[in-house]
C-alpha cells in the first residue's frame, strides 16, 4: 500500500469478505444473511461495500432511510433491499424503488396499505416490527390484532417477515432478558401464522445475536457491526478484521519552548522543549473534541503521539517529542496498530459511533488484492 499523502479512510475489501465468511460460518445453510449497510456502510463506502457483499453472496440488504435504499439502487444494486425506518412521507418512493418497508406502527402500516392500493399493488412485500423490549420501534404484543386485521382486510401487501431487535445481545449479564424477548418474538409470530394462514420469514439477531444466540437465528439474521470487522467483545474482536484504517499525514511541524501554548484558548503549555505536529483532521472529519487534551492519539512511524489542546475544526496537533518523523510522514488514526474500539474507548464512546462519524469529506480509498 503507497504511504498516504492526505487524510483517507481506506477500505479493505479482502477484510470484508473475511467478515463476512467468519459471520456466515457461525449461521445455517438455509438461514439468510441480511447485510446491514445503513449510514454509508457504518460509514465506509455503501457502494464499494454493497457490490463486495452482493459478490460475497449476501440475500439481503438493511438501511435505515429510504434515501439510502435510493442510493444503493442509483450505484446498480439489485439484492434485495429493507428499509429500517421509513416515515410515510417516503412510501411512494419506497414503491418507485423497489425498497420493501419495515413498517411498525398502526400508523405506519394503515398508511402504506393505503398507498399500495392507491396504486392498486397486489402482495407488496414489508416487513412487521415488534416490539419485544427495546422499546423503541415496533408494534407491541398487545397489537397483534391489529396487524393481523390490517394484513387480512387487504391484498395490496404481503407480510415478508416479522421481525424484532434485541436490546442487549452482546451482554451476557442481559442474558436471561434476551431470551425472553426471543420468546416473546416466538409466540407472536406463531399466533400470527396461525391468524394468517401464511408463514412470514423471522428474524432478530444483529451481530452478537448470532453469536450469542445460536438457537435465535431463525430465517434470516441481520449484521451490520460484524461485517466491518468489530465484534462488541474481545473474543470475537479477535477473530474479525477492522476493514477501515483512518490515516493522515504530518503537514507541519514546530518545536515550542517551556511556556508556549498551543492551540485555541491556549489548552496546552509546553512544560519543556516540545516538538509538535499539526494533522490535516479535525472534529469536521468525525474527531471530536473528546478526543483531544491527551485523551486519544495517533501513531507515528509505530509510535504513539497524543493529541494535545483542543481538537479544531479541520486540524489536530499531537505531540511527538522524540518521535523520529518529518513533514509528509503519514500518521493512523485508527486501524492496524490502534484498534478503532481502544480508539472510540478513550473518547468514552464505541466503536459504531466513532465509524459511523467519520464525515463525507474523508476521501473513501477501497483496497482489493
Ligand atoms: C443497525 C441494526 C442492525 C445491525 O446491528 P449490528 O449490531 O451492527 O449487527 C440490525 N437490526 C436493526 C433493526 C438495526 O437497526
Amino acid at each position: 500500500m503507497p504511504k498516504a499523502r492526505e487524510t483517507v479512510l481506506e477500505i479493505d475489501l479482502n477484510a470484508l469478505a473475511h467478515n463476512y465468511n467468519y459471520i456466515r460460518s457461525k449461521i445455517d445453510k438455509d438461514v439468510k444473511f441480511m447485510a446491514v449497510v445503513k449510514a454509508f456502510g457504518y460509514g465506509s463506502d455503501v457502494t464499494g461495500i454493497a457490490r463486495k457483499l452482493v459478490e460475497l453472496g449476501a440475500d439481503y440488504f438493511a438501511v435505515a432511510y429510504t434515501s439510502e435504499g435510493i442510493a444503493l439502487r442509483h450505484a446498480g444494486i439489485e439484492t434485495l433491499i429493507l428499509v429500517l425506518h421509513p416515515q410515510s412521507a417516503n412510501f411512494d418512493d419506497i414503491i418507485k424503488y423497489c425498497l420493501e418497508p419495515s413498517l411498525y406502527s398502526k400508523f405506519v402500516l394503515e398508511e402504506f396499505i393505503k398507498t399500495a392500493e392507491k396504486q392498486k399493488l397486489q402482495n407488496y412485500p414489508v416487513h412487521l416490527k415488534f416490539n419485544t423490549g427495546l422499546n423503541r420501534l415496533g408494534f407491541s404484543q398487545k397489537e397483534t390484532p391489529v396487524v393481523r386485521d390490517l394484513l387480512k382486510g387487504t391484498t395490496a401487501v404481503k407480510a415478508k417477515s416479522f421481525f424484532s431487535h434485541l436490546a442487549a445481545s452482546e451482554d451476557w449479564r442481559e442474558r436471561e432478558f434476551t431470551l425472553e424477548q426471543i420468546y416473546t418474538f416466538r409466540k407472536i409470530a406463531l399466533k400470527l401464522y396461525d391468524e394468517l394462514g401464511y408463514r412470514p420469514m423471522l428474524h432478530i439477531c444483529n451481530t452478537s445475536g448470532i453469536i450469542n444466540y445460536p438457537k435465535a437465528h431463525f430465517d434470516m439474521v441481520r449484521s451490520g457491526i460484524g461485517l466491518y470487522g468489530f465484534g462488541n467483545d474481545e473474543p470475537e474482536d479477535q477473530k474479525l478484521k477492522p476493514i477501515g484504517t483512518l490515516k493522515t499525514i504530518i503537514s507541519q511541524i514546530h518545536t515550542m519552548q517551556k511556556g508556549e501554548t498551543l492551540g485555541y484558548n491556549r489548552a496546552f503549555t509546553a512544560e519543556k522543549t516540545t516538538k509538535t505536529a499539526t494533522l490535516p483532521i479535525g472534529h469536521a472529519d468525525g474527531i471530536n473534541r473528546q478526543y483531544g487534551n491527551g485523551r486519544a492519539g495517533v501513531i507515528i512511524n509505530g509510535e504513539y503521539a497524543p493529541i494535545i489542546g483542543n481538537v479544531c475544526m479541520d486540524m489536530i496537533m499531537v505531540n511527538i517529542t522524540g518521535i523520529e518523523c518529518e513533514e509528509g510522514d503519514e500518521v493512523i488514526v485508527f486501524g492496524g496498530p490502534q484498534h478503532a474500539t481502544e480508539f472510540a474507548a478513550k473518547g468514552n464512546t464505541i466503536s459504531y459511533e466513532l465509524i459511523t462519524g467519520i464525515s463525507q469529506r474523508v476521501k473513501r480509498i477501497l483496497i482489493e488484492n
